[in-house]
């Protein structure tokens, strides 16, 4: 299957060179792409390209699907993260594999509408009461939606009777999270090149999970060569918690159990100090920023700036609806952007530098060599916005800082994943959205009353 993506108005490549190329065509054969230039091939499918400026697709580097069933929840609109947290779980221990299926659906449905093409979700929620199958139902879903998925094994481990936050009932034993997790490992992590699913392990949090179970993970993610993931320095709650349970700062924490290297990224890294980027520099350990929950739960603004100059790995990152409350890189990125500019003035990231972090930062957190940039044998992996639209004119000196500094608050017109269109016009082509839109709704009126 040849698609042709023909005389596009500028393809902002993300290459080393950062190359804007205007009015040249990309050849997709099968999932990658074969050529870029000025020659049009004959294609199976042609897509006239010639108002559209085309992207490297977005990969998002930390979500927690489920709570799409939970956002926008007037009871928790006030609090910070600890209370917020008590509260859903009430609402999160009755979590089954329907809310898990249709919840997934609507989250990379979403993703993908706005430019999303590699999603990594975060899920540490399993019943201990019944089975969970959960990972397997997000495969599945994310196969539907035909979106590149790296799936988290997650956990929680210490529960109240322990002193921990979540209740009992979804807290399991180091025992089977292991062996859960191995399970996984074997069945989904595929490392070929243009890979739709990896397996990531990912303990929920300090203050969910054991030691052992930190340490534990840590040791099986490297026998099978998976990266591992966790919340760090999120709140100063978490500091507290850390201080008073470790007696340690929470990346000292982390350190102390082989949580820190180029396999290890932590969500949010708001309240590190300057020693602690220092080691997070030195050992590329890497941050998925999500500046919008950040803002939502009063968490405060991580030092991305500073973490971009010192070449720490940085990715993007919707964070769960529950905190959010959307699925929507294109918001993400500009609210990150000038989130950065608030705080940093003339020393902020620049618009390039956002677009970097939401392509190829999450590439290299996810340990991806074959997406985040356009060009030649990489995944065919793209989105595309039509200019001519009001919103736009004026606006076509700097395409690559587009997104940033305008930004995008519409469905994007193409969005492409490993050489397949499933977005089209807007829409999502390979399901029928109004379909999952009313039988997710029925499910979530029956769950949110539980
Ligand atoms: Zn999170």
């Amino acid at each position: 299957m040849k698609t042709l993506i023909k005389n596009a108005k500028a393809i902002i490549t993300m290459n080393d060179n950062n190359d804007v190329l205007y009015n040249q065509n990309i050849l997709i054969e099968d999932n990658r792409i074969v050529y870029i230039g000025d020659k049009e091939d004959d294609a199976d499918k042609i897509i006239d390209a010639s108002s559209m400026y085309v992207y490297p697709g977005l990969i998002n580097t930390h979500h927690h699907l489920y709570q799409t069933f939970t956002r926008n929840l007037p009871e928790v609109q006030n609090m910070e993260l600890f209370p917020w947290l008590k509260y859903l779980y009430e609402i999160w221990k009755n979590l089954d594999d329907e809310v898990i299926y249709l919840s997934s659906l609507v989250g990379m449905g979403e993703l993908v509408k706005y430019g999303c093409t590699t999603v990594f979700d975060h899920h540490y929620v399993f019943r201990s009461d019944i089975e969970c199958d959960f990972i397997d139902v997000q495969m599945k879903a994310a196969k539907e939606i035909g979106v590149r998925f790296h799936a988290s094994r997650g956990s929680m481990s210490l529960g109240v009777d322990d002193g921990g936050l979540p209740p009992m009932s979804v807290v399991e034993s180091l025992d089977e999270i292991i062996k859960d997790s191995e399970r996984v490992i074997k069945k989904y992590h595929d490392t070929s090149k243009y890979s739709m699913n990896q397996i990531v392990l990912a303990p929920c949090s300090p203050f969910s999970v054991s030691d052992e179970l930190m340490i534990q993970s840590a040791v099986l993610a490297r026998k099978y060569g998976v990266k591992l993931h966790t919340h760090l320095g999120e709140t100063l709650d978490e500091e507290k918690y850390c201080l008073e349970t470790a007696k340690n700062r929470p990346l000292a924490h982390m350190e102390s159990l082989g949580w820190v290297g180029e396999d290890v990224f932590f969500a949010h890294g708001i309240h590190f100090n300057d020693d602690e980027l220092e080691l997070l520099a030195k050992t590329k350990t890497g941050i998925a920023h999500c500046p919008i929950s950040n803002q939502k739960l009063s968490s405060g603004i991580a030092r991305i700036s500073e973490m971009v100059k010192k070449d720490i790995p940085v990715g993007l990152a919707v964070d769960g609806s529950a905190s959010n409350d959307g699925s929507n890189l294109l918001a993400e990125l500009r609210a990150g952007y000038l989130l950065q500019r608030l705080k940093y003035s003339n020393n902020s990231i620049t618009p390039k530098e956002m677009l970097e972090i939401a392509t190829k930062g999450g590439a290299r957190l996810l340990g991806r060599n074959d997406i985040g940039y356009l060009d030649v044998n990489m995944a065919a992996d793209m989105f595309m916005i039509d200019i001519d639209r009001l919103q736009y004119v004026g606006t076509n000196k700097d395409p690559i800082a587009l997104l940033a500094t305008v930004g995008v608050n519409h469905p994007v017109d193409y969005t492409i994943i490993n050489g397949k269109v499933v977005v089209e016009n807007g829409k999502i082509l390979i399901i029928d959205e109004l379909n999952i839109v009313k039988k997710a709704n029925i499910k979530f009126e029956k769950f949110i009353k539980l």
